[in-house]
């Protein structure tokens, strides 16, 4: 293939990237973006593979990556999903370092001067302290997301000082190895090394409720690392989807903070959610709280004007999306006015939500965002918060709360709360939820799916 042949099949597949980019923005339209991004990918792999007489190996590689990723996809559960994007990005991460070991181990076969020019040697600085961070910090949210490791923020004293200098020693060695004239392995280990430590060090200090930054922000350095790498090995395809990755994780990353109210070089400086976490629970007085069953919900439902359903992780972990979907239309049937109150941090991924109620075919004008429907809570007569509970905690109005300024969906200003889930136990965050011990809340305890299939029953 020429190599004009090979800009304009890159420069068709950056196209078809942009396209899905674009048709990912809605989930009217996301399948639509999933298949242009399917596209690109086999135009970028397909032309990649006529720039190598390596062909084999390359066909051979992708057969074993597609086998293992086929094997995951099929049996990752939906709640998983957060923690398997999390372990994803970690893997581009470290292809970002080996790729670098390679090419400066033997920058020949990569199409560049047995000595690294300066240029060379600044990309691939740049792609592989980024790579490394990302691998280490991904490592750590997927500990994180899966349960293995407590969402409670790691702090210590002196952590941000420890840090500065860690990454001043690391861009140190960075510079050793960019002004030695021969490949300094000594250098670009050590530079290495602590870029793994650094990734490692400025998650651990980031709190539960702060995890949706740090994984679209984990999402934004592997593109990064993507992108320096495509810098050193002259490949434009792999700087402009690097590049694209890399701004729309950015974006999403502003977007998160937004919607948590914070600021966004705190977060990653982390810490955030470590101190006064007992603020809001323990004033030491005995709480209480109000049960009932579905069919009381059911009953106080079918009689309302309006009910306003907050879906949460616990709808994922039940999979009651379809139920729930039965129930708005039995609602809906009998003429109450049913919406869903989506909360940008729902769940344990960017969207959560609105992927569930897409997948269950919930009308998308029945389902609106938090700033759409959080002036209507005063209105509305029934809300149902199913297996959600950060996204609702009140805690957030109050100074001195791990999820202080945190705006959250205002189910407590409804005429009346109930709450589906299976104990008073926390949420992600960790805190105790006044909204569940408030007079007009009635708890419903059970599992999401078999609480709704109930409700649906009385009905
Ligand atoms: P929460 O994690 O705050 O609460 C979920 C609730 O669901 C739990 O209290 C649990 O209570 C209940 N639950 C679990 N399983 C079931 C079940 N089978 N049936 C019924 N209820 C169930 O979820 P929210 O969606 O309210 O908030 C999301 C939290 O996750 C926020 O803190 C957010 O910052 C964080 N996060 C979000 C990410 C994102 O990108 N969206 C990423 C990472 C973290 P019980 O055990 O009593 O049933």
């Amino acid at each position: 293939m020429s190599a004009n042949m090979v800009a304009l099949a890159y420069l068709v597949a950056s196209v078809f990237f942009i396209l899905a980019l674009k048709g990912l923005s809605s989930p009217e339209s996301a399948r639509r973006g999933n298949m242009f991004g399917i596209v690109g990918m086999i135009i970028a792999v397909a032309t990649t593979m006529t720039l190598t007489e390596n062909w084999m190996l390359i066909i051979g590689c992708i057969a074993i990556g597609g086998v293992i990723g086929t094997l995951i996809a099929k049996r990752v559960q939906m709640t998983a999903m957060p923690e398997l994007v999390a372990f994803m990005h970690s893997l581009v991460g470290l292809a970002a370092v080996f790729i670098a070991i390679a090419a400066i181990n033997n920058p020949v076969s990569f199409g560049l001067p047995a000595v690294l020019p300066a240029g060379s040697k600044l990309e691939l600085f740049l792609g592989t302290f980024i790579g490394a961070m990302t691998w280490s910090g991904s490592v750590i949210a997927f500990l994180k997301l899966s349960g293995r490791m407590s969402g409670t923020p790691i702090v210590f004293s002196g952590q941000h000082m420890l840090n500065l200098l860690l990454a001043i020693v690391m861009i140190g060695f960075g510079l050793w190895f960019f002004f030695s004239e021969t490949t300094n392995w000594t250098a670009f280990i050590a530079m290495t090394a602590i870029a793994f430590l650094l990734g490692f060090l400025i998650i651990i200090p980031i709190g539960g409720a702060d995890m949706p930054v740090v994984i679209s922000m984990l999402n934004s350095y592997s593109g990064w690392a993507a992108a320096g790498i495509g810098f050193s090995l002259g490949n434009p395809m792999l700087i402009i989807a690097g590049s694209l990755v890399g701004s729309s994780g950015a974006i999403l990353s502003y977007i998160m903070c937004k919607a948590m109210n914070r600021p966004f070089l705190s977060v990653i400086l982390g810490g955030f959610g470590s101190d006064g976490g007992a603020v809001v629970a323990d004033d030491g007085a005995q709480k209480t709280y109000r049960s009932g069953s579905a069919d009381d919900a059911a009953f106080l439902m079918g009689n309302a004007d309006s009910v306003i359903i907050i879906p949460g992780y616990g709808l994922a972990v039940a999979r009651a999306q379809h139920a729930v979907k039965e129930l708005a239309e039995m609602l809906h049937e009998k003429g109450v006015n049913v919406r869903f109150a989506i909360h940008p941090v729902a769940g344990r991924m960017p969207g959560h939500m609105n992927v569930l109620l897409a997948e269950a075919e919930i009308p998308y004008e029945q389902v609106l965002e938090m700033d759409e429907i959080n002036s209507d809570f005063s209105n509305t007569d029934v809300v149902l918060v199913l297996g959600a509970n950060d996204v609702v905690n009140p805690a957030a109005n109050v100074q001195g709360s791990p999820i202080y300024g945190m705006p959250i969906l205002e189910a407590h200003k409804a005429r009346t709360v109930m709450v589906v889930k299976r104990s008073m136990g926390v949420g992600y965050a960790g805190l105790d939820n006044d909204l569940f011990y408030m007079d007009k809340t009635m708890m419903i305890f059970g599992d999401a799916k078999k609480v709704v299939e109930s409700m649906v029953k009385a009905l």
